[in-house]
């Protein structure tokens, strides 16, 4: 049975041939809501949404059958619905550009309406400005003038009432899309320091992978790890591990160029992607880093107590035409090496050449605090 107000129709294209796809989808989607009176939240767009696009035929005959034994649906029905077939969908971001799409469409048919309203509205004022005059000339016509002008008052009525409603939906499909933002914001954000997560990462990675190629710019990846983090955990308490979490990737913004792309890829384990710069000046800015780390004294506590740590870190320069995997595994190769080598130090995927620019830097720090620098 198809769904109320789309008899006639299959529910399972729910589409206007010609139209872009997704924005007949999602035009039968908003339709199916306001159907079954249901409110557009994420879950039950997306429930329509899988429906009227095909691309779950489990769910379209769970939901016909439904329909077929109780005739509407409740919104339990929905609920249940998307947690059997949609929950955990990485469609979301589909989904969040057509309720965009939506929103203009809804908008520009309200504004639409809403000329429409003001011609119909004008026009009757004059219209009945004439009544009055035509009717004292020609008592004849009185009826049907009434007549016109009732209808003309009604068609103002529903006119205005269409656009009030189209208003609303629009801002439904507003909040809509900054529900669905809001939520693609936070599954590739780390909660405890607000870095990109490591999901976030790897899409970064491969992003700033495919311009450096396209370019023929030099990329380096830089990836660090804190030096013996277990015992701060084990000696002050886990809180206290987060708060020195929060502090490094706090140091670690700090330090980050403007186009650097930053992320939390592990537990204890940071990354940096630094497009447009080679491996000399890649590894002076490594070094910059580990000495802005270790020169930081943590708050751990209510009482304002403090914390030093130390991290090691490693750099690997892209080698086109090598994966976003390859490098990454380079990079972590060195940073285990800079571990191996006594920790709190940086270390290259390969030596330095002499026309490495920055090469002066690398591995310079402070008086008294150099390190050497080392490679594969
Ligand atoms: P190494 O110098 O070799 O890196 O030693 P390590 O102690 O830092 O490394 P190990 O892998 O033994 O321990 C990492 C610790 O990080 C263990 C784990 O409990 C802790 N950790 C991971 N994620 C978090 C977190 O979110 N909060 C806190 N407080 N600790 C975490
Ligand atoms: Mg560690
Ligand atoms: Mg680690």
């Amino acid at each position: 049975m198809p769904p109320p107000g789309e008899a006639g129709r299959d529910p399972r294209k729910g589409t206007t041939p010609g139209r872009d796809p997704a924005i007949s989808t999602a035009h039968a989607t908003m339709q199916s809501l306001l159907d079954h009176r249901m409110s557009p939240s994420p879950e039950n767009y997306l429930v329509w949404f899988s429906y009227h696009a095909g691309t779950h035929p489990e769910l379209h005959d769970a939901l016909d059958a439904r329909l077929a034994t109780q005739g509407r649906l409740e919104q339990a029905d929905l609920n249940e619905m998307h947690a059997r077939f949609c929950a955990g969908e990485p469609q979301a971001q589909a989904i969040g550009q057509v309720a965009r799409q939506l929103e203009a469409a809804l908008n520009d048919a309200a504004g639409m309406l809403g000329t429409a309203h003001d011609n119909a509205s004008s026009y009757g004022t004059r219209l009945e400005g004439l009544t009055d005059t035509l009717e004292a000339a020609f008592p004849s016509l009185n009826e049907p003038l009434r007549r016109i002008l009732a209808d003309t008052q009604a068609l103002c009525h529903s006119s205005r009432t269409l656009a009030q409603r189209l208003a609303e939906r629009a801002r439904e499909a507003e909040a809509l899309r900054d529900a669905l933002h809001e939520a693609r914001r936070a599954a590739a954000t780390d909660a405890l320091t607000g870095l990109p997560n490591r999901r976030a990462f790897e899409e970064r990675l491969a992003e700033a992978l495919g311009r450096a190629t396209a370019e023929q710019a030099p990329l380096c990846l830089l990836m660090f790890d804190i030096d013996h983090f277990k015992s701060v955990n084990d000696t002050h308490g886990h809180p206290a591990g987060d708060a020195v979490l929060r502090g490094v990737a706090d140091t670690l913004r700090e330090w980050a160029r403007p186009h650097d792309r930053l992320a939390r890829v592990g537990g204890e384990e940071f990354a940096a992607i630094l497009p447009a710069t080679c491996r000399g000046a890649a590894a002076g800015l490594a070094d910059s880093l580990r000495r802005a780390v270790a020169g930081e004294g943590f708050i751990i506590g209510a009482e304002g107590q403090q914390l030093s740590v130390t991290i090691s870190l490693g750099v690997a320069q892209l080698q086109p035409p090598e994966t976003g995997e390859a490098l990454l595994g380079r990079a972590d190769a060195a940073l285990y090496d800079a571990k191996r080598q006594g920790r709190d130090r940086v270390a290259l995927d390969m030596p330095l050449m002499p026309e490495d620019p920055a090469r002066e830097d690398a591995g310079a720090g402070e008086p008294g605090e150099a390190r050497p620098l080392s490679w594969r």
